[in-house]
C-alpha cells in the first residue's frame, strides 16, 4: 500500500499575534516538520541561521524565485520572506504533517497550489492589544511597528478565506484549540 501523504498545515495572522510561540507550544504536544523560511530581513539578537530562518541576500533570494524553488514568497514590511519547496514536498512525501507559520499573502499563495492544506488563522483579540504586544516585543522601532499594524488591519480582512479562525487571547487556549484542529483533520486523513 502506498504511505499516506502528510498533511500541509498554515498557521497564519499577523506579526505580534503569538504565531511563534504558539507554533513553539504546539510542536511540544504534537509531532510536525517544521518548514524554515527563508528572508532577506537582517537577523534579530539571538536568531541562527538554518534554525529561525534561513538569511540570505536579496540577489539569492530572488535567483530562488527565478528557479521555482519557493512555494510561496511575499514582500513584508520591506524585505522578502518565502517557503523553500522542496523540504516541504520531501516531507509530505514521507507522510509527516508539515507546519508553515507564515503571513496572510503566503497561506493564499498556499492555498491556490495545494487545495488540501489546512489553514489556519490566529487573530489577537483587538488591533489594540496587538499594538502594545508589538510594543511589548521591543524588537522593532516605531516606523516598522507602525508599518506591520497597517499590514495586520489589511491582514484581517482576509480572515473569511480561512478554514479556522483561532483568537489568541489566552495562550493556552489558543495552542489546545489548535491542537484540537490538527487531531481532527489527522483523523479525517486518516479515513480517505
Ligand atoms: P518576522 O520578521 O517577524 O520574523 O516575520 C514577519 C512576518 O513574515 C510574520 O508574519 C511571519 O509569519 C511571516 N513569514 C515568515 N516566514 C515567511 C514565509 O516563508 N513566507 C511568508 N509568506 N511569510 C513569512
Amino acid at each position: 500500500m502506498a504511505m499516506a501523504r502528510g498533511n500541509l498545515f498554515v498557521m497564519t495572522g499577523a506579526s505580534g499575534v503569538g504565531k511563534g510561540t504558539i507554533r513553539a507550544r504546539l510542536m511540544e504536544r504534537v509531532a510536525f516538520h517544521y518548514s524554515i523560511s527563508m528572508t532577506t530581513r537582517p537577523p534579530r539578537e539571538g536568531e541562527r541561521h538554518g534554525v529561525d530562518y534561513w538569511f540570505v541576500t536579496p540577489e539569492e533570494f530572488e535567483a530562488e524565485i527565478e528557479r521555482g524553488g519557493l512555494l510561496e514568497w511575499c514582500r513584508y514590511v520591506d524585505h522578502y520572506y518565502g517557503t523553500p519547496r522542496e523540504p516541504v514536498e520531501r516531507a509530505l512525501a514521507r507522510g509527516e504533517d508539515v507546519l508553515l507559520e507564515i503571513e496572510v499573502q503566503g497561506a493564499l499563495q498556499v492555498a491556490q497550489q495545494v487545495p488540501e492544506a489546512v489553514l489556519i488563522f490566529v487573530v489577537p483579540p483587538s488591533l489594540s492589544e496587538l499594538r502594545s504586544r508589538l510594543l511589548r516585543r521591543g524588537k522593532d522601532s516605531l516606523e516598522k511597528i507602525e508599518k506591520r499594524l497597517k499590514r495586520a488591519e489589511e491582514e484581517l480582512e482576509q480572515a473569511e478565506a480561512f478554514h479556522y479562525v483561532v483568537v489568541n487571547d489566552l495562550l493556552e487556549q489558543a495552542v489546545t484549540a489548535i491542537e484540537h484542529i490538527v487531531w481532527a483533520e489527522r483523523s479525517k486523513s486518516a479515513r480517505m
